[in-house]
């Protein structure tokens, strides 16, 4: 059984190459991404290389092998399962179950984590709708558009929200843009940094930031 520390690097090793998926992870931004010294990140991915659940090549950067995949691909489903259930379930609101998933993600035992996914109906994305990995590790990661890179004046539908802080999402919340929402963007002005929105009938226009509407990713 991995400890949690463990586990959380390979999460995090995970979530990095999902988010650059050519490129090495460099022990730098796993040090970021966990949020701890640059020179204990380094010894941490060595002693995860002896345990071949990742290669490193030094001054590079690492790259999980297939069973450190597997082990992080269990976290993950862990934790955007347990997120659904907060949610579903157990009626906590969206913004605060990130937290709670992190602690939870490590304590769950396979027949819960079985049992939970069958009341919940099997469901594919949590509800920041991140996709669930299945219970062979396989996830389906989509590469999709945000508010700041899709269409103009074409209906699309929130299907991402790329953030996890509380404040963003309640932000998302206020401004009717959780997953499933309908929204067109109607302008963008890079020099302004405003992305105009029109929202369904009956809901006040709104405008963000550059750097909020590429947080928030849309499909058809
Ligand atoms: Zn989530």
């Amino acid at each position: 059984m991995a400890t949690s520390t463990v586990e959380d690097y390979l999460k995090a090793i995970l979530l990095e190459e999902q988010s650059r998926p050519d490129a090495l992870v460099t022990t730098g931004r796993i040090a970021t991404a966990i949020d701890v010294a640059p020179g204990t990140a380094t010894s941490m991915v060595k002693a995860l290389a002896d345990s071949a659940l990742v290669s490193y090549e030094p001054y590079s950067g690492v790259r999980l092998t297939e069973a450190g995949r597997q082990l992080a691909a269990h976290v993950l489903r862990r934790h955007r399962l347990v997120e659904l259930f907060l949610v579903q379930i157990m009626g906590m609101d969206w913004s605060e179950v990130h937290e709670e998933a992190e602690e939870l993600e490590h304590a769950i035992s396979d027949r819960i984590l079985e049992r939970m996914d069958e009341m919940l109906g099997r469901p594919s994305v949590d509800p920041h709708g991140d996709p669930i990995p299945d219970a062979a590790g396989q996830v389906e990661e989509v590469e999709l558009p945000s508010l700041a890179t899709c269409e103009l004046g074409e209906p699309v539908v929130v299907a991402r929200v790329r953030d996890q802080s509380p404040d963003f999402l309640r932000l998302v919340e206020r401004r009717g843009l959780k997953p499933g929402s309908w929204v067109v963007v109607e302008e963008r002005d890079q020099t302004a940094d405003l992305v105009a929105l029109r929202l369904p009938d009956g809901v006040e226009p709104l405008s963000l930031g550059y750097r909020a509407a590429s947080k928030i990713l849309v499909g058809r």
